[in-house]
């Protein structure tokens, strides 16, 4: 064992797929004074987030805020358009939609779980944690459910213990060719303003997510964006909900105020963040995370691991999964990086723990912040005896530094 020479000093490197690092200005937003959520002031600033949140989401229709993590606006998706015993098609991807659908069950929900068969014979881990939903099993599966007893597809759109996304519009595809009235519900907790994300146009009735991902903002406040047919649903589900309950808050939203003491202090993060995306361009924000994630994978790719994502055309912009050599236990190496660099990474979760990290790359990043981010991996490597093919800092320092980092819009104008 290696001695802990460790010393806090500097800057830590929070590098795990969310939280994600908190810029400065937000930081300063959500420290100022916290004011009356009656108040006149307070609905100018409800309005206003809610309509920020509505260009970020892509959407025209209502978009929920609760005081909660990511965990309660699952909850929130589910309770307000099911009733008790429905049957939900969910689809496992990875630790994530495993929760979910573990949520679905103690709801009194009836989910059936369907994965892409079979373990990787590179890896031995299964194939489902490795890959994207596979549209052609929800088709396959919706055409044979010819009574519609099935009430909704729920799937995560980015899945951050893989790094592997879904393609939410062949999904969509899949519901409506098989002619079915199921419900789309996508988590996009981990996606939203770091992943290409479209509510309305690729058709999703319920959209979950979360702030402390690519939002920037610390965990705290999270969200469901509604299409009209997740509305109509809503007023016949019969789950019990309350606090989840959509109608007050929505009615409640339209002048900027909410049923409960919101939080006021994260909403004043919120606004300075959607500042921050909407000023620069979501497109611009969205192309930065594509580039920063493909320079990390070729820094994976040149130290000669494999990328936790088997598929090419579903790389996480968000994160990247690396699989540890057999025999190396992922979560030592990262508390070694942790302790003689001060950097954090993510542990691998449920199936995958002990042989994969995951490296983030969202949110307040930078290409530096992500090449020292890099260089603590790749000592951590090579202290932890790994035969490296070659180095990652290297290469990603060639791929940042021969492609430009595309332009804010105010910059590009
Ligand atoms: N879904 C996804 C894809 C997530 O990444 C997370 C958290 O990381 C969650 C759900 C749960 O959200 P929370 O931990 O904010 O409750």
């Amino acid at each position: 064992m290696l001695t802990l020479d460790h010393h806090p000093s500097g800057r830590h490197f929070l590098q795990i797929p969310g939280p994600s690092p908190v810029p400065d200005r937000i930081l300063r937003a959500m420290s100022l004074p916290t004011i009356d959520h009656r108040g006149p002031e307070f609905g100018v600033l409800g309005l206003k987030v809610i309509d920020g949140l509505k260009q970020v989401f892509r959407t025209q229709h209502p978009v929920a805020i609760y005081p909660a993590s990511g965990t309660g606006a699952w909850e929130a998706a589910l309770v307000n358009v099911l009733s008790p015993g429905d049957a939900v098609l969910m689809v496992e991807t990875g630790h994530f939609a495993t929760l979910w659908q573990k949520m679905a069950l103690r709801l009194g929900l009836a989910p059936e779980f369907i994965a892409l068969p079979g373990t990787c014979a590179e890896t031995g881990l299964p194939l489902a944690w490795r890959h994207g939903v596979r549209a052609d099993l929800i088709a396959e599966r919706l055409r044979a459910d010819t009574g519609h007893q099935i009430r909704a597809v729920c799937v995560v759109h980015n899945e951050t213990s893989t790094g592997a996304t879904s393609d939410i519009v062949a999904v969509r595809r899949a519901i409506d060719d098989a002619g079915h009235p199921a419900l789309l519900l996508v988590d996009t907790i981990s996606g939203l303003a770091s992943a290409d994300y479209r509510h309305d146009e690729w058709g999703v009735d319920v959209t979950v997510s979360g702030s402390q991902k690519g939002l920037m903002l610390p965990p705290g406040i999270s969200f469901n964006a509604l299409s009209p047919k997740a509305l109509a649903a809503s007023k016949t589900a019969k789950l019990p909900k309350a606090f989840w309950a959509w109608d007050e808050i929505v009615e409640m939203n339209k002048t900027g105020y909410w049923p409960y003491t919101p939080n006021t202090n994260l909403l004043y993060g919120l606004h300075e963040a959607l500042d921050m995306l909407l000023g620069q361009g979501l497109d611009v924000v969205l192309e930065r995370h594509q580039r920063w994630a493909e320079g990390v994978r070729g820094a994976v790719r040149a130290w000669g691991l494999p990328i936790q994502c088997a598929d090419p055309a579903v790389y996480s912009p968000v994160l990247t999964g690396v699989i540890t050599p057999e025999g190396l236990d992922a979560d030592a190496l990262r508390r070694l990086i942790h302790e003689r660099f001060d950097l954090s990474l993510g542990t691998g979760l449920g199936k995958v723990r002990g042989r994969m990290f995951r490296i983030g790359h969202l949110g307040d990043c930078n290409d530096l912040t992500l090449m020292a981010a890099l260089s603590g991996v790749e000592m951590g490597l090579k202290l932890a005896g790994v035969k490296l093919a070659g180095s990652g800092v290297a290469a990603a320092m060639d791929y940042f530094a021969a492609h430009n980092a595309p332009r804010p819009l105010a910059a590009a104008a």
